[in-house]
């Protein structure tokens, strides 16, 4: 049964609220590049251009970035690059640091629709990116010994059927009080729906984030929080071995 007043506090009642959210306060606030970016986006790939994250998420995300004072960050999943460009304009534009976003994605022609907006942005420099599957990049970076506990956040966008492989990589190379943050992990609402009236071609994807969801909730090395943003937004923190949770 539903604890009392639960009803009441689900914010979003309607598109309509949410169509109000994003006219009154996120549109406005856009970077000038990140809208040219998503109408890019959206003439190239019309429908699909949904993978990019929603405007209200990414003025979330740039928020979340600068309060944390994240200065080196990881990217699984790029597409045409509308978080990638938010995080770039996100971290500190201080001219010592290049290659601050370790970017991944084995679709490089979406990348270079995106990439045009980060150049004119001035923020390419911070972006190294590696044309490839995010598993092996991961694992490079542990193999090389140096980058255990060096990343202050990571954004994990990729293939939903490895978010639970990348997890246990993740949570090697980010910081003790660094954020993983996992998208979609509401999947269009289908998680919370009987998996016959869900359909099926959203079913795999919604079965790999429902487990994703159940093990997060037991995993006792971070702290999390479920984020009702977007498509959903879980953010873990990884907690320190002498915190409790
Ligand atoms: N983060 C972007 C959207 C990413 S869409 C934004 O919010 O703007 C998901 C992307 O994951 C696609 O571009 C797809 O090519 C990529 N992807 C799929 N499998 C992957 C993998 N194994 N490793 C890395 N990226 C992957
Ligand atoms: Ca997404």
């Amino acid at each position: 049964m539903a604890a009392p007043g639960v009803a009441e506090k689900i914010i979003l009642k309607s598109p309509a609220l949410l169509k109000y959210i994003l006219e009154t306060s996120c549109y406005p606030r856009e970077h000038e590049l990140l809208k040219q970016l998503r109408e890019a986006t959206v003439e190239k790939y019309q429908y699909w251009s949904i993978m990019n994250m929603p405007v209200d998420e990414g003025l979330l995300l740039s928020v979340l970035l600068k309060i944390m004072n994240a200065k080196k960050t990881l990217e699984l999943g790029v597409f045409t690059g509308y978080s990638l460009l938010t995080t770039a304009l996100a971290l500190p534009a201080d001219g010592k640091f290049h290659f601050q976003i370790t970017a991944i994605d084995p679709d490089k022609e979406a990348y270079e629709v995106g990439l045009p907006f980060i150049q004119k942005a001035g923020v390419e420099h911070k972006i190294d990116f590696f044309h490839s599957d995010a598993f092996s990049v991961l694992k490079d970076l542990i193999n090389n010994g140096k980058e255990e506990g060096s990343f202050d956040f990571a954004f994990v966008d990729a293939d939903k059927k490895n978010y639970i492989n990348y997890h246990e990589l993740l949570v090697k190379l980010v910081k003790v009080g660094g954020i993983i943050a996992y998208d979609n992990t509401l999947w269009f609402g289908s998680v919370a729906e009987p998996e016959e009236t869900v359909a099926e071609t959203l079913r795999p994807d919604r079965n790999h984030v429902i487990k994703l969801n159940d093990f997060l909730a037991g995993d006792s090395r971070v702290e999390l929080a479920f984020v009702s943003i977007g498509d959903g937004l879980t953010l873990c923190r990884r907690l320190a071995s002498t915190e409790t949770n």
